[in-house]
């Protein structure tokens, strides 16, 4: 747990979010600012804060794609298809820093990113 971080504060039902899955070691909310129709994070309970500090734990990765494979289907977004999206750092894009598997959909996604 780290204490000024905002998904250990979801974690621990501090900050109210939507969760849409929940296991022993994973949950998945929705996100506040959506990017596209379906726009889920996928976040391990336990505080990474990027994929690197994760690579320890490759178990805990494979269940957190499951999760993504799961709500994908769940959510009706299977078929047409989907974005995964894991930022990483200051060129990566990333703003939060815990560990987190953006899943959006629902729209189509340009390639490459911008
Ligand atoms: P990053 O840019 O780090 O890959 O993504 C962080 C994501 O977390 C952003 O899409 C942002 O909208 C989302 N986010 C930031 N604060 C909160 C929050 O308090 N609750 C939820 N549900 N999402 C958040
Ligand atoms: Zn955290």
């Amino acid at each position: 747990m780290s204490h000024n971080c905002i998904f250990c504060k979801i974690v621990g039902r501090s900050i109210i979010s939507t969760i849409l899955y929940e296991d022993a070691r994973i949950l998945a909310f929705e996100d506040t600012k959506p990017q596209a129709p379906i726009h889920i994070l996928v976040i391990p309970k336990v505080h990474y804060s990027n994929i690197l500090e994760a690579a320890e734990d490759m178990p805990l990765l494979g269940d957190m794609l499951t999760a993504v494979m799961r709500l994908a289907r769940e959510k009706g977004i299977a078929d047409d298809g989907f974005r995964t999206v894991i930022n990483t750092g200051p060129n990566g894009g990333q703003t939060v820093y815990h560990l987190h598997i953006h899943l959006l959909g629902g729209r189509f996604f340009k390639w490459p990113p911008g």
